[in-house]
């Protein structure tokens, strides 16, 4: 762990509870309790999940408050262990289900405090997604708006510029915007993407059905987005091993992993999950995906990597030191920005 690290998080104590035991549902009750959330998809007329760390661990990247989770390990005097890159990190099934069920019709609106892009790469469409704490392969002009989608780590945090410009031409024979580019990562200073966050509480408020996937709900806005939906009449139900801030307000609640939850989920509602072919960027829902050629980009940034990526992160294990410094000034910034709510769970 960086010194920087250590010294920038000295301020900010609060990092809400981390550790909490995990708790597993017997394989029977697992199967009852996913029947019930399979009827109640099947009953919504508009379904929205609000995704959190829980759902990239088995895709290698380390949650928070988990048993093995960043602020958990540090704690204990400990690192936090990484099993891939940002960039090579694949979608887990959860991510992959959650496209199935977008496909299918059944979810309408997907609510992700993730950074680390996974919802993005893999295809979910990006006009059905609020990512609230931003995305590390994102940036955005600060003039016009437009956000590039990247195949590597931006490596800047904070809405700090890029050292990229806007190459957006907005007509006919005019210049481009020439923009700074921003990365998407709030700092502590920043409040969260109005777009986002606007969309994100319309669908909430909109919704019958919320499903909560990974998350611990402790970080606001963010965890309290739920609650909308249950203000509204619609039901709450939550996918996590240890407890959540909103247990009590869960209509069902599920301990289990959400991997093993989705997989039930899916051959229930008789749907396939979508094979990935590799990282992979809808912008709409609408048919435009457009694949990210992200082997042979690969092939190419080893080739002349001091041209084509000066800015950016070179392709390395997240366990070298670059890598980790990186994710953990991410956590920095991400823990200093959020809210945790102190209360006991
Ligand atoms: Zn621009």
């Amino acid at each position: 762990m960086s010194v920087n690290y250590a010294a920038g998080l000295s301020t900010y104590a609060d990092k809400g509870v981390c550790g909490l035991p995990e708790s597993f549902d017997s394989k029977e009750e697992l199967k009852e309790k996913v029947e019930a959330l399979a009827q109640l998809i099947r009953e919504s007329q508009y379904l929205v999940v609000h995704s959190g760390a829980g759902i990239s661990t088995s895709s290698g990247i380390p949650d928070f408050r988990g048993p093995k989770g960043v602020w958990t390990m540090e704690e204990r005097g400990e690192s936090p262990h990484f099993d891939t890159t940002f960039e090579e990190a694949r979608p887990s099934l959860t991510h992959m289900a959650l496209l199935g069920l977008q496909r299918a019709g059944y979810l309408k609106y997907l609510i992700s405090q993730n950074v680390d892009g996974i919802h993005v790469r893999s295809g979910f469409p990006r006009n059905l997604l609020s990512e609230l704490h931003g995305n590390m392969f994102v940036e955005e002009c600060g003039k016009c708006g437009k956000q590039y989608v990247r195949e590597k780590v931006i490596g800047v945090m904070g809405l700090k510029p890029t050292g990229k410009y806007c190459e957006e031409v907005r007509g006919r024979g005019l210049r481009s915007c020439r923009g700074k580019l921003i990365s998407t990562i709030l700092d502590w200073e920043e409040a969260l993407p109005e777009k986002d966050l606007n969309r994100a509480e319309e669908a909430s408020r909109r919704a019958d059905l919320a499903l909560t996937l990974g998350t611990s709900l402790q970080i606001k806005p963010s965890g309290d987005l739920p609650l909308f939906t249950k203000r509204k009449g619609g039901k709450v139900v939550i996918v996590n091993l240890q407890p959540t801030k909103h247990d009590k307000h869960a209509h069902l609640r599920i301990n289990g992993y959400v991997d093993e939850v989705m997989s039930q989920l899916m051959e229930l509602l008789g749907l396939v999950i979508p094979k990935w072919d590799g990282p992979t960027v809808c912008e709409s829902s609408t048919p435009d995906q457009k694949p990210l050629p992200a082997i042979a980009t690969k092939k190419e940034v080893k080739k002349g990597v001091k041209k084509e990526v000066k800015r950016e992160v070179p392709v390395q294990r997240l366990d070298t030191p670059t890598h980790s410094r990186v994710f953990l000034y991410f956590c920095h910034f991400l823990h200093c920005r959020i809210v945790v709510n102190t209360s006991k769970l």
